[in-house]
This record gives structure tokens, C-alpha cells and sequence, in this order.
């Protein structure tokens, strides 16, 4: 039995970042940037009007003579001679020589004649070419998490592609006798199977979306085949159930049959004892516990970091701090991970925290971590904890 910390300390170690691959800037949200990325243009690639308005060679007068008109997307090249103005708009390049442009709004037009009613400081309202990135400057440091304004910025530089880390195609095999898909009337001794779609829906969450599941009776032969294939097509394995010590838990002996190297099995932890967790090259394997909220607890504890760390990320989640709204009581000797909502900055921990049971998850937004050798947490005392995005 190991440690919680240490068995994290572990799942870091033994993981390997995925390859970069690359994709279309549509397809990148949430993912990491794999190397440092570098403008390829001038942003804006031309001096432009930040305004609708006049763009002058600002001097001393008030009053211009009006040329031309440049809108946006108008290509033509013009210099100004002294004493002109030529309006332009939003977006649109500004005369090679003009300095400064004067918003619409302190102009009056008469005929050909420009005059303002206020002037403007000089440069004013001109966007400078480069004035946001230079070509050749650097625009993000490899590892950052792309969102939509940074994939925004990129498609504004021209760029279509970029280099991130791939996320890992995952499996999900779901074991046991007594499983039964929900929408029949169910059969004497049997359960619906609750796991494989909340793995899969918490898989989807983190961003994966190249997911197989595989389902197994309680046979030792044909876990072992199972876990052969689903780990050949996958690059991360998830199975639930079978990995405890029952005489029909067959998980264990068959990761093993199938050369997959344990790193760790059983942690000091409730929900989620018999947690396994072990590797085979490059490809991990997570033997989680049946129970549904066991499995849970332990794919927000140690699957999702992994999942983390294998696209590019910070392993480790923040933990917050809450004042507990009540005193906590449990046994030194393991770390309780416990459902629990916050609210207001007070965390009140739910009831129904048994491994079966997944209706306190279903209404909390928080996992309370309770360290291991804590036996006590006072009212108004700490308590930290994992915020949940359910
Ligand atoms: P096991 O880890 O296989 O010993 O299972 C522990 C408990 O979780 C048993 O009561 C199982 O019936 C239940 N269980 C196992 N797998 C699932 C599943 N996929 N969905 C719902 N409950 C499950
Ligand atoms: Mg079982």
C-alpha cells in the first residue's frame, strides 16, 4: 500500500508526453502548443486607420483639402500633399505620408473642404505596422494551453496549423458478471453499468475524443485478450472493476500475464484502495476500482493528471481552501477524498459517501481531500479541496 502523494509522485514519472502533431486551428481548442510559436508577418502588416475618419499630414491649419477615399480592402498606394486629407475607414491603409487621423466626428465637410473642430494629438489613431507583433518576434511559449483568443491571434497571423501535443486515444474495458446495459428490464442478480459512460463522458470532458470500449465477463482468459487488444489500439487503458481481491477479480493476474509492469497497486485512500497502476512502453494502464463512485474519485485524482501530463499540461490540479462549515471526523492511516459543495468559500462535506454510491457526486462540486493523517478538521478549520467541473 502506498501513499496517495506517492503514488501521484509515480504516475508523473512514468509518463511520456505525447507527439506533436499537426492540426488545423479549428481543431486545437484545449490543447497544448508544442514549440514555440513565432510570428511569421508584420501585425498589422500595413500602417492602418484605427478610426473612420481624415488622414492628414497633421500641421498647424484646421482645414484640409479632400483627395480621395480609402476603405478597407482598397489596395491603391497615394501620398498626401501638404494640406490634404484623404478619408478613410476603420481597417482601411493609410496615405504613405499621413501622420495622424482625425476622427469623423470632429470634422465638418464642406464640398471639397475638410475642416475640424478640435485637433488631435499627432500619430493619433494610426496603427502602426507591427505595432502588435514584429515578423520574427515571438508570439507564445511552447505549453500553452490554446484557447480561443489565442487561436484567434494565430488565424490573424496568417497561420492555419499548428504543432500540439496529440491526445492519446483511450480505452475503456469494463469488467463483470453482473453488468447489464441500462434500457432492458433487468435480470435477476445483474446491474446496470454505470461506469463506462461516465469514464467516457469524463474522458470527452478532458478533451479526448478517440475513445473504444471493450467489455469483459469475470473470465481470466478473455480479460487477458481483451487487455491485449485494447491496449494494442490505445494509448491509455482504463479498466473498471475486477482488480480488488475477489476470487472472480481476474484484472491483476492478466495486466500481468500481458507483461504490463506494475508500478503501483493498493493506496492508502478511501474511496479507491485497490487502485493499479502500472505501464507498458509508452502506453499506461489504470486498473480502477468497480464501484462506481471509486472509479470517479480516482479518475478526478490520478487520471485526469495523467491525461494532463501526457497532452503537454501541469499535472498537478490546484487544490483550493475552504473553511469547513462543520467539524470533520475520520481515522489517521488514509486520505478521504469526499464529496462535498462549496459554497461561499464554506465546504460542507454530503452525505452518502459510500463507493457505490454516486448521487453525492452527482450534486456536489467538490472532491474534499482530507490528508492521511488528519483525524480532525474544526469548524472554520481548512479544508482543501479539488473544484469539480460537473
Ligand atoms: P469490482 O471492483 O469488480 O469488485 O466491483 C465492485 C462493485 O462495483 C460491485 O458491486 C460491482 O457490481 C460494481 N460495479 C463494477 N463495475 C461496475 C460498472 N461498470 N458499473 C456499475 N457498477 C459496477
Ligand atoms: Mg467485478
Amino acid at each position: 500500500m502506498i501513499q496517495v502523494d506517492k503514488a501521484l509522485e509515480l504516475i508523473a514519472s512514468s509518463i511520456f508526453k505525447m507527439e506533436p502533431v499537426m492540426l488545423p486551428l479549428a481543431e486545437v481548442q484545449g490543447m497544448t502548443l508544442a514549440f514555440d510559436t513565432y510570428s511569421p508577418i508584420n501585425l498589422p502588416s500595413f500602417r492602418n486607420s484605427a478610426m473612420d475618419g481624415y488622414a492628414v499630414m497633421l500641421n498647424s491649419c484646421n482645414s484640409y483639402t479632400l483627395n480621395q477615399e480609402l476603405k478597407a480592402g482598397d489596395s491603391a498606394k497615394i501620398r498626401l500633399k501638404a494640406g490634404e486629407a484623404t478619408r478613410v475607414f476603420t481597417g482601411a491603409a493609410v496615405p504613405e505620408n499621413a501622420d495622424t487621423v482625425i476622427i469623423q466626428e470632429w470634422a465638418q465637410l464642406d464640398g471639397n473642404t475638410v475642416k475640424f473642430i478640435k485637433k488631435p494629438k499627432k500619430y493619433a489613431n494610426i496603427r502602426s505596422e507591427g505595432e502588435q507583433l514584429k515578423s520574427g518576434e515571438l508570439v507564445f511559449k511552447s505549453g500553452l494551453v490554446l484557447n480561443e483568443a489565442s487561436i484567434g491571434l494565430l488565424a490573424g497571423l496568417g497561420i492555419a496549423k499548428v504543432e500540439v501535443y496529440a491526445t492519446p486515444k483511450v480505452g475503456i474495458l469494463v469488467t463483470g458478471n453482473e453488468l447489464q446495459q441500462p434500457g432492458k428490464t433487468l435480470k435477476p442478480g445483474c446491474i446496470y453499468e454505470s461506469n463506462s459512460i461516465m469514464l467516457e463522458l469524463a474522458l470527452k470532458k478532458a478533451g479526448v475524443d478517440q475513445i473504444t470500449k471493450y467489455r469483459v465477463k469475470d473470465d481470466f482468459l478473455r480479460t487477458k485478450q481483451a487487455i491485449e487488444k485494447a491496449l494494442d489500439q490505445n494509448d491509455l487503458l482504463l479498466i473498471s472493476g475486477g482488480i480488488s481481491v475477489g476470487d472472480y477479480d481476474f484484472v491483476k493476474k492478466a495486466l500481468l500475464a500481458n507483461h504490463i509492469n506494475e508500478v503501483f497497486y493498493m493506496v492508502k485512500q478511501k474511496p479507491g484502495k485497490p487502485l493499479w497502476f502500472g505501464k507498458k512502453d509508452k502506453k499506461i494502464v489504470f486498473a480502477l476500482p468497480g464501484n462506481p463512485a471509486s472509479s470517479l474519485s480516482c479518475f478526478y485524482v490520478y487520471v485526469l493528471p495523467a491525461i494532463r501530463k501526457m497532452t503537454g499540461k501541469k499535472f498537478r490540479a490546484n487544490l483550493k481552501t475552504a473553511i469547513s462549515a462543520e467539524r470533520i471526523f475520520k481515522p489517521a492511516g488514509k486520505t478521504f477524498f469526499q464529496k462535498a459543495k462549496v459554497e461561499d468559500g464554506k465546504l460542507s462535506i454530503l452525505k452518502g459517501q459510500s463507493s457505490s454510491m454516486l448521487h453525492s457526486f452527482a450534486v456536489s462540486n467538490a472532491l474534499a481531500c482530507i490528508p492521511e493523517n488528519v483525524e480532525e478538521i474544526p469548524e472554520n478549520g481548512e479544508v482543501e479541496y479539488f473544484e469539480l467541473d460537473l
